[in-house]
């Protein structure tokens, strides 16, 4: 079965989890024009995340990570990743930061995550206390997309990628992914994403397995279902024999 091959191909895995996108998308110029508005937005995000139901997607992962093949995940939901998840906190990197706090763009330093909530909740806008900032106002922590990854991001995602050899994306918004997943799949030859739609400026034949799914979800929860774990894990893992490895066969679709 290629959903059990995709997992037995791989030594180690690097993740990239992705949500959707709050639906009224900020930006910077916004914090500079409106802090209060920036800060009810913040507290509006934060809320729409509690309720998102990603426990099958972090099931997969925890399991991963316990079968030593876990490298990196990347993710992109504002810290939800390490506060919903048992993933070890280094391999989670926030590409977009933590609705938890706010961060002083002086000096770096950060609130605490109860003052954080209270600021959210009443939008007192915090000031950082050190002397030398003069009351700058602290700015929650996370970095709204507008379509596009942190540089950091790429970065960081380049290097952990020559770790790894396979990258597994779930993705609920290939749009905003294009041009990155584009930068990805020049680099890496191993690549299997998950999500709704074919991602914009993604070659077909680059070194892509593509499983459209209206629930990225729903592949989790089957290949967890279809994990064997009775079988020996490590023979099992160190086999090659995905069969995206022929060039011209690298855009496996499948319609599930
Ligand atoms: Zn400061």
């Amino acid at each position: 079965m290629l959903i059990e091959k995709i997992v037995k191909s791989a030594k180690k895995i690097n993740v990239v989890v992705q949500h959707d996108f709050y639906s009224q998308t900020l930006d910077s110029s916004l914090w500079k024009s409106d802090p209060n508005v920036f800060y009810s937005a913040i507290a509006d995000l934060a809320r729409d995340l509690e309720t998102k139901q990603t426990d099958a997607i972090h099931s997969l992962l925890y399991h991963l990570q316990s079968f030593g093949l876990l490298n990196k995940v990347f993710s992109l939901d504002w810290g939800q990743m390490e506060k919903k998840s048992c993933i070890a906190k280094e391999k989670i990197i926030k590409v977009y930061g933590n609705v938890d706090r706010a961060i002083c763009e002086i000096c770096g330093a950060t609130s605490g995550k109860q003052e954080f909530q209270e600021a959210l909740e009443t939008t007192d806008l915090l000031s950082c206390r050190e002397f030398s900032c003069h009351g700058n106002l602290m700015r929650p922590a996370v970095v709204l997309p507008e379509g596009r990854f942190p540089k950091d991001y790429l970065i960081a995602l380049n290097t952990s990628l020559r770790q790894a050899d396979l990258l597994l994306c779930f993705l609920f918004n290939p749009e905003a992914d294009s041009s990155v997943l584009y930068n990805i799949a020049s680099k890496s030859s191993n690549i299997v994403v998950v999500g709704r739609s074919f991602p914009q400026g993604l070659s077909p034949c680059q070194n892509v397995t593509f499983f459209q799914t209206a629930d990225p979800t729903l592949l989790a929860k089957e290949i967890m279902n279809n994990w064997d774990r009775e079988e020996e894990v490590a023979p099992l893992f160190f086999q090659y024999d995905l069969p995206i490895a022929n060039a011209h066969q690298q855009c496996t679709c499948i319609i599930m």
